[in-house]
């Protein structure tokens, strides 16, 4: 029984060779971990990096809040289960499973205590005196998962374990591993290609590609929120169609119209979580939907407004029994054509045939839309911004009759329809000068999601824990100017993340006899913690001297105060510009040439020491591209 926490954990083969990407992630005492993407993603060399068979370029991992990085495989008490099974086919199947357990010394009367309850536990206690070779497939992987199990590891690390075996016994196998894992109560990261095995094995699921991880979720969560559309196309089977398309709304009307020449119509309130920005019938997107999300129509099929109608063409059908397959092109004139094929799952009494026109109806609910450019989604669970078009006179914001003082450090000019995009973090609610109507509430994850009507606006706000107010109340919100971007008037939101150029140096000690270490920047040496030291040695040994560095830190961990002479561990400077958001003065502070931004209360001009706890402080590797603490 284990927690794992990996940080920013990076490999970087000989050549240059990225095979994985600042991964971070949280592991619970219990849980079952799937790593799933095509090969070469980077799921081995990461579990390999977790078992310590191979090396950690940089990150941290920890085993039960213990940093591991340097410890040797023995000593990191878990076991891994090979594809290939690895088992020594000069032992019977009962010394294959000793084996570990004599070379820890253990009794004779323990070892084979252990071995037969592990036998027990995987049938296959018939077995233990036959040599491997004379066992099937599915007989030798549980030997190798017996062979794990004997030694009561903290973490089981499975390595596509059953890509070796034939579609039933995989089948087979799998809930057989599920149960083990309830049996065992112990954590479980299991690397699989296969999307199927991922989502029907993992409590959670890591998504990867080319070394990045795509998303980790719940296999609920992938298959009904993908953040991309590599995920949505990975996670289910048949796979989601694509299509590309613009959108537009005319009032309360929005209009997906698809290249292929189809339109899908619906109602704002059904597509109001994708950005208004994305509605201009110009921005390139990507309609989705699954093929379970689309039905034949039917008169007796039951509409309360969530279907939209389209029509097909059928080219292929596949009876399955309990369902069938349609695969169909939405532009009539085209059937075997890639653009505009869509595949439908339907029930299986459905009877059409190769080229029947069919009406079908598309679910308004469940459909998914991404950026064409970047592919990420544009209809997330949790939509990422509000886009509000305001009118701006002297210091004052209106939009839908709502009025907002702007503070002295936005300097904007007047404008009129000017767009104004903010993170929905920006409307905070409970006080201020707006007042929206709760229109709709989810709750996601603990937090909470608040639909708001503001005149004709829907916008977002989300807060942690559980919902405060109730759908139809009235509340007072407000905006937190430091979030705002105005790009017609060159307004971009305050910067709170701090990214200073610097190196690491040491010097001796007057005794001579240690070195002393520091983070530089500029003239000013912050002091580095022991731990902070440790890492940046383990990932870059002697090399760190010699190497440019960036220290990066949130505002929010920085404290601005006035300059002492002699003050040491600290960044000194002078502030050059006072930036009034009201709820909070920021100072921009120039720091041997280069710019820093704080919290602060004084005044331009001001010489000041800024101090940032070194454990606050993230260093990147600029040579490499890569954070090593
Ligand atoms: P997966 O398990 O997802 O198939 P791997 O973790 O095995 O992927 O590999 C990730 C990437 O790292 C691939 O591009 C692979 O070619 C590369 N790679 C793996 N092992 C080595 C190695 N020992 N030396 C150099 N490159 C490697």
């Amino acid at each position: 029984m284990a927690s794992l926490s990996l940080k920013h954990i990076f490999k970087v083969y000989d050549g240059n060779v990225k095979a994985v990407n600042d991964f971070c992630m949280d592991i619970e005492d219990n849980e079952f971990i799937v790593f799933v993407g095509p090969s070469g993603c980077g799921k081995s060399t990461t579990l390999r990096m977790i078992a310590g068979l191979e090396e950690i370029t940089a990150g941290e991992l920890r085993i039960d809040n213990e940093i591991v990085n340097d410890f040797e495989p023995k000593d990191r008490n878990i076991a891994m289960v090979f594809q290939n099974y690895a088992l020594y086919p000069h032992m019977s199947v009962y010394e294959n499973m000793a084996f570990s357990l004599r070379t820890a010394h253990m009794p004779n009367d323990q070892i084979h205590e252990k071995v037969m309850e592990a036998a027990n536990i995987l049938g296959i206690t018939e077995y233990l005196e036959r040599k491997p070779k004379a066992l099937s497939g599915g007989q030798r992987q549980r030997v190798a998962l017996g062979r794990a199990i004997v030694r009561q590891p903290k973490v089981f690390l499975l390595d596509e374990p059953l890509s070796n075996l034939d579609a039933k016994l995989r089948a087979a196998m799998r809930s057989e591993i599920s149960r083990l894992h309830e049996r065992l109560g112990t954590t479980f990261i299991y690397v699989t290609h296969d999307q199927v095995e991922a989502m029907t094995m993992g409590s959670r699921i890591v998504v990867m590609r080319d070394g990045f991880v795509q998303q980790i979720d719940t296999p609920i969560n992938l298959y009904k929120y993908p953040d991309n559309v590599f995920v949505a196309g990975f996670i289910g089977t048949p796979q989601m169609n694509f299509f590309d398309g613009v959108v537009s709304k005319k009032g309360d009307d929005v209009c997906f119209a698809l290249d292929c020449g189809t339109n899908i119509d619906m109602k704002y309130v059904q597509a109001d979580k994708i950005p208004v920005k994305y509605m201009d019938g110009e921005h390139r997107i990507v309609f989705g939907i699954r093929p379970d999300d689309i039905r034949i129509h039917n008169d007796k099929n039951y509409d309360d407004g969530s279907w939209a109608p389209a029509k097909a063409v059928v080219s292929v059908v596949e009876v399955l029994g309990g369902e069938t397959l349609i695969y169909a092109n939405l532009n009539l004139d085209t059937p075997d054509a890639e653009e505009g094929a869509i595949i439908i799952k339907a029930d299986p009494d459905s009877f059409v045939r190769r080229g029947d026109v069919i009406d079908i109806e598309i679910s308004r609910r469940k459909f998914h839309v991404f950026d064409k450019e970047t592919e990420r989604s544009i209809r997330r669970r949790i939509p990422e911004e509000n886009i509000i078009v305001a009118d701006i006179v002297g210091n004052k914001l209106s939009f839908e009759g709502q009025s907002f003082s702007i503070p002295s450090a936005v300097k904007c000019s007047n404008a009129t329809a000017a767009e104004i995009s903010m993170p929905i973090s920006g409307l905070t609610l409970g006080s201020g000068n707006g007042e929206a109507k709760v229109q709709w509430i989810e709750s996601i994850d603990g937090k909470t999601l608040y639909f708001l009507k503001v005149g004709e606006l829907t916008l977002f706000s989300l807060e942690n824990g559980e919902a405060r107010f109730k759908v139809g109340d009235s509340v007072a919100f407000d905006i937190d100017f430091t979030k705002v971007a105005i790009e017609s008037l060159g307004i971009k939101p305050l910067c709170l993340t701090n990214t200073l150029d610097g190196v690491f140096t040491k010097e001796k000690d007057k005794s001579r006899k240690f070195y002393h270490f520091y983070m530089n920047i500029g003239e000013d040496k912050l002091i580095p913690t022991d731990s902070i030291c440790e890492k940046v040695f383990a990932c870059k040994g002697n090399k760190i001297f010699h190497t440019p560095l960036e220290y990066i830190f949130e505002a929010k961990d920085a404290t601005v105060g006035p300059h002492t002479d002699g003050a040491r561990g600290v960044i000194t400077g002078k502030v050059i510009e006072m930036l009034d958001y009201g709820h909070t003065r920021y100072a921009v502070i120039d720091v041997h040439g280069q710019k820093l931004t704080a919290a602060y209360n004084g005044n331009a001009g001001d010489e000041v020491d800024v101090s940032v706890p070194s454990n606050a402080i993230t260093i990147k590797d600029k040579s490499i591209d890569i954070i090593i603490v």
